[in-house]
């Protein structure tokens, strides 16, 4: 189903022309309008689904198939030396467009970009803590 008002329900659908490098029934992988390198794709469900929360199950395991299929062919035809999948929720993790996405990046050694966080120095108690309230 589509949301009126979602950009990319719209451009997956194909109403708002995009550079499309993929398509299938189920999804559109286009080139990102502000690409962080050459070649940054968006991977987007025709269905609209808000984010990672949303996706149903069919979906979310086929998406992983469709980047792997994409991610072959840029390593192929651009020669990228990576890839950064990411794939923001909510506000606070950066998302922009309420319709969920994966960036697919690819990576080169002289790109000056750097996809990354401030790495933690947890103590084993805290990461026990910390696994108890996800799995319990
Ligand atoms: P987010 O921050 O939500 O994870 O990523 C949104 C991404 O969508 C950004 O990288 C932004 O450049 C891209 N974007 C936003 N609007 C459009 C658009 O209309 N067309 C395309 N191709 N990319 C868009
Ligand atoms: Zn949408």
């Amino acid at each position: 189903m589509m949301k009126d008002d979602c950009i990319f329900c719209k451009i997956a659908a194909g109403e708002i022309p995009s550079k499309t490098l993929y398509e299938d029934e189920d999804f559109r992988v286009i080139l990102d309008l502000g690409p962080a390198t050459k070649g940054h794709a968006l991977l987007l469900p025709k269905d609209h689904a808000a984010n990672l929360y949303e996706l149903p199950d069919a979906l979310a395991s086929k998406a992983l198939i469709v980047a792997r299929k994409v991610a072959m062919r840029m390593k192929e035809k651009l020669n990228c030396s990576g890839l950064n999948l990411v794939q923001n929720n909510g506000e606070n993790a950066g998302q922009t467009v309420m319709h969920f996405h994966i960036h697919m990046i690819p990576r080169y050694s002289d790109d000056g970009q750097k996809i990354g966080w401030v790495p933690g120095e947890p103590s084993s108690e805290e990461l026990e803590a910390i696994r108890q309230m996800i799995v319990d």
